[in-house]
């Protein structure tokens, strides 16, 4: 039998099922009357939580990183929110017990993530979510099962792997994790690729119909979960591991080594991050600088909007990862599908043609401000560059331009150091703005084409919506046509053109964009190394000669067929 699922974390496991259920938490709601020793009870439940999290995110940080940990410790800061405390200490006071007034208030906050509809904020759901299933276990003296004792070659089977039962898992012994929930961008898909652990993830029911012992193939790469797989299967499977170890083993001899192409043509190999942290990663893979800080996460992770000081210090953070590397720092792109509980938007009929990114930043000078002067003190500790989205017209990066020399005299006066040449720079992502590359090309510093929108207003196909889901391709002779018009105007006007969005690491595309002459490749942390190796595959002659071919061609479909039969 064959079980399908969201491909979460590449990579084959061969093993039994464990089926990882939540402890029985349930309790009987009372009225209390001592309520200063109730909240007492919860206090003391609250640290005991937070000494038995710091303990296991030291583990974590000894077997898998600090990034890792920083979940776990992320954890104990959103325990530790005053306002969160204070909502339920009301309740505790108004005669609620502990266990209530803890399931309440965090219901709460899982709840209004959840409205958001944005499937990033509503993994804060899942967190808050454990922890107050660590709290609730404190105060009913239950701790967790300790995924740390489970036989070698165990398939975790659980309805949602959370970052606290990650913190158990020995690498190499776990062979493997299949949940119920969880999307691509997920606490538990992180996880489980920055442990390098195979993983099935949105399995419908993958608790009751898979049993402990279990024999299972779980196919990480391609999302299939193979249940009391036949010998021949198995054999099958055991070739992919091992072909799956080789492509690892041949990645890493790239190390170290330039981006160049075959024939000598150097490129700029950037990774894009959602957190300052995730910088460690894209430099253990070895990304010659970060093409996108997506900055919305900072924004959509808390329930209030960071301070000037707070994203100072992140941005500070992910410049000094980098050493001096290049970091594109995105200002925030909020709107469309993405929202930030905190700044209360207004819902509308078209968000994706509405109140988004640069066009919310603009009216919302206080905000921006905040941003781009944390941003600008930022830039005195390494090489940051600012990046506005979705820009559609000139006026906007002239504004911005604008706003960023005010903010230098307001630091000139106030004796604070900033980069005064900070480059500045677009998203070439929607029609208008790969129009008008030329003009815009002549006031920006350098482009990064996100093929991700464009592919989307080129198409006017929603990237998230299955109906329109065969119009979605950046393999359209639209969207390739305008990618190449763009680089083409960039590099006329000597400025750096590159691209982050996902279809930089498409292997199939990639000769496309050596034709084209793009310059830097923004990718995620994990597929740096393949880049690499892609770009290395290929002459720019021979890039031309595909190119060509491929230009001529007048659908997605034909077009796909002659990348895939030239693919290397
Ligand atoms: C893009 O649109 O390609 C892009 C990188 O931005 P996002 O996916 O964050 O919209
Ligand atoms: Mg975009």
């Amino acid at each position: 039998m064959e079980l399908k699922g969201t491909a979460a974390s590449a990579g084959i496991g061969i093993g039994r099922v464990t089926v990882v259920e939540e402890p029985d938490l349930s309790y009987t709601s009372r009225t209390v009357e001592d309520t200063a020793a109730e909240n007492e009870r919860l206090n003391a439940a609250i640290s005991g939580y937070i000494a038995y999290t710091n303990a296991q995110a030291d583990t974590m940080r000894e077997q898998v990183g600090e990034k890792e940990a920083e979940i776990l410790t992320g954890h104990i800061v959103m325990i530790s929110d005053p306002f969160m405390q204070g909502e339920m200490t009301k309740l505790i006071e108004g005669g609620t017990c502990a266990e209530d007034a803890l399931v309440q208030i965090c219901e709460m906050f899982a709840t209004m993530f959840e409205s958001t509809g944005d499937e990033l904020t509503m993994q804060r759901a899942t967190d808050v979510r454990d922890v107050k299933t660590g709290v609730l276990a404190e105060l009913l003296n239950k701790r967790p099962v300790d995924i740390g004792g489970l036989p070698q070659d165990t398939i975790i089977v659980t309805h949602d792997l959370t970052p606290s039962m990650t913190a158990g898992i020995r690498p190499g012994v776990i062979a493997g994790v299949v949940t119920e929930t969880g999307g691509l961008t997920s606490h538990s898909a992180i996880l489980a690729r920055a442990m390098e652990l195979p993983a099935v993830l949105s399995v419908p029911a993958a608790c009751t119909s898979l049993k402990d012992g279990d024999l299972l193939i779980v196919d990480g790469s391609n999302g299939i979960v193979t249940v009391e797989p036949d010998e021949a299967a198995i054999a099958a499977a055991r070739e992919a591991q091992a072909a799956y170890a080789a492509e690892k083993a041949e990645l890493a001899k790239f190390v170290g080594c330039r981006s160049v192409t075959a024939d000598g043509v150097v490129i700029e190999l950037f990774a894009n991050i959602g957190k300052p942290e995730d910088a460690t990663q894209a430099m253990e893979k070895d990304a010659e600088g970060i093409g996108l800080f997506r900055t919305e996460f900072l924004f959509m992770d808390k329930p209030t909007v960071p301070t000037e000081d707070e994203q100072f210090e992140a941005y500070k953070k992910a410049a000094l990862i980098c050493k001096g590397k290049p970091v594109i720092i995105r200002t925030l792109d909020i709107g469309g599908d993405k929202d930030v509980p905190s700044l209360g938007m207004e819902p509308e009929e078209n968000p994706f043609l509405g109140f988004r990114a640069i066009r919310y930043c603009l009216a919302r000078e206080d905000l921006y401000r905040t941003q781009l002067r944390a941003l600008l003190r930022a830039s005195a500790f390494g090489d940051i560059r600012i990046m506005v989205p979705l820009v559609t017209c000139v006026d906007e990066l002239t504004a911005v331009k604008d706003l960023l020399k005010r903010y230098m005299i307001e630091f000139d006066q106030e004796g604070i150091a900033y980069n005064p040449d900070i480059m500045v720079g677009i998203m070439v992502e929607t029609p208008a703005s790969a129009i008008m590359a030329d003009a815009l090309a002549a006031e920006a510093d350098f482009f990064s084409i996100g093929t991700n929108d464009l592919t989307g207003y080129t198409m006017c196909a929603d990237r998230g919506n299955e109906k329109v889901r065969y119009l979605y391709s950046t393999y359209n002779p639209a969207v390739l046509r305008s990618i190449k018009r763009v680089i083409e105007e960039g590099n006329k006007a000597g400025i750096l053109v590159g691209m982050c969005g996902e279809a930089a690491a498409d292997p199939l595309l990639i000769p496309l964009w050596i034709s084209f002459g793009l310059g830097e490749y923004s990718v995620s942390a994990t597929s740096v190394l393949a880049t690499r190796k892609q770009v290395s595959l290929w002459t720019k002659e021979d890039a031309d000669a595909l190119a060509s071919k491929v230009m001529q061609l007048n659908t997605a479909a034909e077009i796909y067929e002659v990348l895939k039969e030239a693919a290397r």
